[in-house]
């Protein structure tokens, strides 16, 4: 009997973040390596469309730069605060650690309105998905990689990557490639 083809398997499961669009190569990719010695890999494959791929990795402001753009105006306030010179380096502390925390609070508010206005779930929501939890809470025997170096080269803040990414990251290792082959299969996606 001949292999199932991918045109038979298909329709394609739905995208998880829109419930709308088939999923496609667009997928989030997850491996998870084997703990103490990461000698076995697995790939968990969540279904994405392609529209959902492109809210999750559009070009945005570097999270730094909307860090220190709160941190400095903070900071050169704090300097010209009618204080004495014994408190002036504890109010720049403050204000420092303070333009920190409301950057942070700012960049993570920011994917997530962005994904609301899509109408989609934001990437971060994956957390949530049930195969996310059943791999990521085994913490004793499987560790999350994040995305691959090769794929954060070129979108250094999508810290989870597609399965595309991972194809070209897994080039030359025949076993991991496997396991996102199998992840693929497991979720009903195509691998490319
Ligand atoms: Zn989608």
């Amino acid at each position: 009997m001949q292999p199932m083809s991918d045109a038979a398997r298909f329709p394609a499961a739905t995208c998880w973040f829109c419930g709308r669009a088939p999923g496609s190569a667009a997928s989030v990719a997850l491996p998870f390596l084997s703990l103490p010695d990461h000698q076995d890999i697995r790939v968990v494959v969540l279904p994405r469309c392609d529209a959902c791929r492109a809210v999750h990795v559009r070009k945005q402001t570097h999270p730094y730069v909307i860090v220190l753009g709160c941190v400095f105006p903070l900071m050169l306030g704090a300097m010209f605060l009618p204080v004495s010179e014994d408190v002036l380096p504890w109010a720049g502390a403050a204000a420092m650690l303070t333009g920190f925390v409301l950057g942070l609070v700012v960049v993570a508010q920011r994917d997530i309105r962005v994904a609301k206005r899509h109408g989609i779930k934001p990437e971060s929501d994956m957390v949530g998905h049930p195969l996310y939890q059943q791999w990521g809470r085994d913490t004793a025997n499987w560790r999350l990689q994040t995305g691959p170096r090769e794929a954060r080269k070129h979108r250094t803040h999508a810290r989870w990557t597609s399965v595309s990414d991972h194809r070209v990251a897994f080039a030359n290792d025949a076993t991991a490639m496997a396991a996102l082959e199998q992840g693929c299969r497991e979720a009903n996606v195509p691998s490319t």
